[in-house]
């Protein structure tokens, strides 16, 4: 039996922490749960703390009823991206995963990296905006484990594969609630049309990404930073059932692709067990299923239907400012867009015109690339007004 790994979730309140933590209460011989981070829900994470016997816990900016509940009950309270750092750096914690939304944990990201920790990461951000930064800190192969379902299918594909064979890397998608709405409809998709996701249950920003298909933008650009790929090797393919979730083409033709359960879970155990699998699959799972099962459909993206994709690809092969541009006015279109401020079409418009507008210089240190995730949001938020939203 492998020692028991001590491990530390970032983001243990959100949808992927809670996939990651159901790995860990499953398989509580192989995992222990030291150090849990949540933005500002102190009050579900004293409660997770407490039932993983965590020691130590993050919060953004906590409050003093919140510091004297942790005291209370014999846990310390950190803040801040000073505490996520401290949770990266700690010599008792083996494995570090990072589910948090937004840019809060890239520093704890590349302090876990230069401390040699292992390091399961599902946040895009800290890769999409802020990859050339932290990709030059990984220190040895699989160190850097995607939990991204996608990218966790790619890096399992490549697994004692030369990356120099690699012809090409597709990402699936779902297609999302949009994929054979009438065209003309569009223009009325209300945020509960486009919070329906027919496959995935997630956050409500990750959820509108995969309805608009920035999120299979994004995610391409994240593929091209993980496995050092050029923009033309990557790319996406609509699969509506979800269960190949990648697929590497080789130098020799050949191809290989992973099929799963689209569950969370199991790029989750992926990451956090390697080189070792987690016994996670079902009686019936493990049958032969009738062969009409295995029927797969893939489909090309349609470019008038998700004209957010191909910019969010062309912000990819740019480089430079762009990814972070797009995040931050990303973020602010889909914001306006739940509050129901701007309609869905706009968020494409909004995301298009800030790639256009900025003529900045592209950013030169870590510190740049978030500034203009700033940026992007300021200029989006400008033209939201304008709009009216
Ligand atoms: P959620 O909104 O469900 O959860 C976000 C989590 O991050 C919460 O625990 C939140 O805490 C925490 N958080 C926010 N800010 C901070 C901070 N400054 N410090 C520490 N923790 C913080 O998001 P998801 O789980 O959907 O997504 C998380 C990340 O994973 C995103 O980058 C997303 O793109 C990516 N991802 C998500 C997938 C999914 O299936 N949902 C799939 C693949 C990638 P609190 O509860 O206190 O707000
Ligand atoms: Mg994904």
């Amino acid at each position: 039996m492998a020692e028991r790994k001590r491990v530390a979730v970032i983001g243990a309140t959100g949808s992927v922490g809670t996939s990651i933590l159901d790995i860990c209460a499953r398989f509580p011989d192989r995992f222990e749960v030291t150090s849990l981070a949540a933005g500002s829900n102190a009050e579900a994470l004293l409660g997770l703390a407490v039932k993983f016997g965590a020691r130590r816990a993050c919060l953004a900016d906590p409050s003093p009823e919140a510091l004297s509940s942790f005291e209370r009950a014999g846990i310390e309270l950190l803040a801040g991206a000073d505490g996520l750092a401290e949770i990266a750096r700690m010599p008792e914690t083996d494995h570090i995963a990072f589910a948090s939304s937004g840019t809060g944990a890239i520093g704890a990201l590349q302090c876990a990296l230069i401390a040699d920790k292992d390091v399961s990461l599902a946040n895009k951000e800290s890769i999409v905006a802020a990859g050339p930064w932290v990709m030059p800190l990984v220190k040895r192969p699989d160190q850097l484990r995607p939990v991204d379902s996608e990218h966790s299918a790619i890096w399992q594909c490549l697994r004692d594969e030369p990356k120099s064979d690699v012809a090409r890397i597709i990402l699936t998608a779902s297609g999302g609630p949009f994929r054979e709405w009438p065209l003309e409809r569009m223009g009325e998709v209300r945020p509960e049309d486009a919070l329906k996701h027919p496959v995935w249950a997630m956050g409500a920003k990750i959820t509108i990404d995969s309805a608009t298909l920035v999120n299979k933008g994004i995610e391409c650009i994240e593929a091209m930073q993980l496995f050092s790929q050029p923009a033309d090797r990557v790319g996406a393919v609509i699969h509506p059932r979800s269960l190949v979730h990648g697929l590497v083409l080789f130098s020799d033709a050949t191809m290989k692709f992973l099929f799963s359960r689209p569950d969370m879970r199991m790029p989750s155990a992926a990451a956090l067990a390697w080189p070792e699998r987690l016994p996670l699959g079902n009686e019936e799972e493990f049958s032969i299923p009738p062969v009409g099962e295995w029927e797969l459909e893939f489909q090309e993206i349609e470019a008038r239907r998700f004209p957010c994709f191909g910019l969010v690809l062309d912000a990819g092969r740019s480089g430079g400012a762009c990814p972070p541009l797009l995040i931050g006015a990303d973020e602010v279109a889909v914001g306006a867009f739940l509050k129901g401020s701007i309609p869905f079409l706009a968020i494409s418009n909004i995301i298009g015109l800030v790639l256009e507008r900025y003529s900045g210089p592209r950013p030169r240190s870590l510190e740049d690339a978030i500034e203009l995730i700033s940026d992007g949001a300021r200029m989006a938020r400008e033209i939201c007004s304008a709009i009216g939203g």
